[in-house]
């Protein structure tokens, strides 16, 4: 295969590839260049000056994978990539020692004060009494979001002999204690924790989680560290915490707005700022040319590659059949996961109706997998990785078909299991994706933007209530669908909302008599 190398990579990415491919090294191709020559390689590398558009991949005729020697992929029209069979692949596990050895760096710089000791150094002073510092041995590290980073971020906290508690709503039990982590809720590791970590994708879910209340909930020697993604910590909360000594010391990477201008934490000496390098090294430079090289590698040896972004399209005649459905299935997918309670173990999709009679129905099971895991990762997965990010998460996945259906040409319902919550989700396409049923009641809805779903009882009041609380807010209704068991039982409330609903509403309205569940959704 041919391959071209568009942009700087380590060296290290090249030789390996060279073992096995006839490599070009065209650092500065210009887009016509390119334009004319893509036709001639089987593999292109690239990081981010190299653009991948629609009209270079349409004369692609012979590309069969795109590597991104890195994590962003904003630089490659993935669709127009998927539309001509070409596999795109990135690597997001490159950077995460590298980040991981970074918090490791602002967890010892907070601690031992040696930010701000440096610079009275280099002032000119010897304040010895002024840094008196703390040891990290015996102390409890609490890391929110045990993924790549978090994990990474535990082992090299061990080493300093200190406990490990986590809070990751989404990995299972078994799988935090492979890594040597206790999990638990996020209360308990805001009150137990003298060094807190954030390794969280920044989501509706996530931004602003850590705020006023989390910070009056952490003991007030704590120290805090955010390397995942700015907005996840609330800046002003942090600003009136540092100074009002509710926490001992925070470190921040990343900001709510980079870079900060004109920030006032800048006038703190209780928090120690890097500007968004926590995945600037060089080995991670190396590592993402080796980690490409080799999905590269794979391919050319006949297997697949492991970080696959995309799906080179199925035969026509089936993708045509299918396609419809893959958004009802992505969304269905993320509507279970988003509404259930606790950890899914296992996700249930029954196909019914002429659905039924299609052999291979993998596509949609994969675009269901995708929205189930979707919400609660950083870096989205597609429907060539979601399979396995799924087995990695302890979710079992298992497909039924039913060949009768009535009333519609076929309907997907998909059943979340966790260990306290079934919560289930069943849809058709009709001229776009509706959903039906929702735990066994009927609704109709088509589930696009914000969402809020309501469990209650079945009392006179209860929806005024609900509507009362929202209207409050200036939160407006576009369509309200209600479905319950029967009279005076239990009741389920769908609503899409022309705003996302914000956390004190929900919490508001999960507070109200005869309300027993109250969720926010993003689709
Ligand atoms: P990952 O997807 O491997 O892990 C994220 C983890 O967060 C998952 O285990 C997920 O279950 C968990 N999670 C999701 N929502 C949660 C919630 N509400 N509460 C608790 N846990 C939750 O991601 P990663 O590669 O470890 O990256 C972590 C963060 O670091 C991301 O925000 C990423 O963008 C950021 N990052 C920053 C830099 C930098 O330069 N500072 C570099 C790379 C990555």
């Amino acid at each position: 295969m041919k391959v071209l190398i568009a942009d700087a990579i380590n060296e290290k990415g090249i030789e390996n590839l060279k073992e096995v491919a006839d490599v070009v090294v065209d650092t500065e191709i210009t887009p016509e260049e390119l334009a004319n020559t893509i036709h001639e390689y089987g593999g292109i590398i690239v990081r981010s000056r190299t653009k991948l558009t629609k009209d270079i991949i349409e004369k692609a005729d012979n590309l069969k994978i795109i590597a991104r020697a890195g994590v962003g992929v904003d630089n490659i029209d993935i669709d127009a990539a998927t539309e001509k069979g070409i596999m795109v692949v990135n690597s997001p596990e490159s950077t995460s020692v590298t980040v991981a050895e970074h918090t490791m760096g602002l967890i010892l710089s907070m601690a031992r004060k040696i930010s701000i000791a440096d610079k009275s150094v280099k002032e000119g002073k010897w304040e010895k009494k002024k840094f008196m510092g703390v040891e990290l041995r015996d102390k409890t590290l609490g890391v929110i979001g045990m993924g790549r980073i978090g994990s990474q971020v535990v082992n090299r906290c061990k080493a300093f002999g200190m406990d490990a508690m986590a809070y990751d709503p989404y990995l299972p039990e078994e799988v935090a204690k492979q890594m040597g982590v206790e999990l638990t809720d996020l209360d308990t590791v805001l009150k137990n924790a003298d060094f807190i970590t954030i390794h969280v994708p920044l989501t509706p879910e996530t931004e602003h989680s850590i705020s006023t209340e989390q910070f009056e909930t952490m003991k007030d020697t704590a120290y805090i560290v955010n390397c995942a993604r700015g907005g996840i910590i609330d800046e002003d909360a942090l600003y009136d915490a540092l100074v009002n000594n509710k926490i001992g010391g925070a470190a921040l990477d990343v900001y709510e707005e980079e870079p900060p201008v004109d920030s006032k934490l800048f006038e703190l000496d209780n928090i120690v700022l890097t500007p968004h390098i926590a995945a600037s090294t060089k080995e991670a430079q190396r590592d993402a040319a080796i980690i490409v090289a080799d999905e590269i590698i794979e391919l050319i040896k006949g297997n697949n590659p492991k970080n696959v972004l995309n799906m080179p399209r199925i035969d026509n005649n089936t993708y045509q059949e299918l396609s419809p459905y893959m958004d009802l299935c992505e969304k269905l997918g993320s509507f279970v996961s988003q509404g259930i309670n606790g950890k899914i173990r296992e996700i249930g999709i029954i196909y019914s109706g002429e659905l039924a009679e299609i052999d291979n129905l993998e596509i949609l099971t994969r675009n269901v997998i995708k929205g189930v895991v979707n919400p609660f990762l950083s870096s989205p997965v597609n429907e060539v990785n979601a399979s396995i990010v799924a087995k990695e998460r302890g979710i079992s996945i298992t497909e039924g078909r039913k060949d009768n259906v009535t009333g519609y040409d076929s309907l997907i319902n998909v059943i979340a299991v966790s260990d306290d919550d079934t919560f289930s989700a069943e849809g058709t396409h009709l001229h776009e994706s509706r959903i039906l049923k929702v735990n066994g009641y009927w609704v109709d809805v088509i589930p696009k933007g914000h969402m809020f779903i309501a469990k209650y009882e079945d009392v006179p009041g209860s929806i005024g209530k609900i509507g009362t609380k929202l209207g409050e807010y200036g939160v407006n209704i576009g369509i309200m669908q209600v479905g319950r068991d029967e009279k005076g039982g239990r009741a389920i409330m769908v609503l899409t909302l022309d705003k996302e609903i914000p956390a004190p509403v929900i919490k508001e309205i999960r507070e109200l008599n005869n309300v027993y569940e109250a969720i926010g959704l993003n689709l």
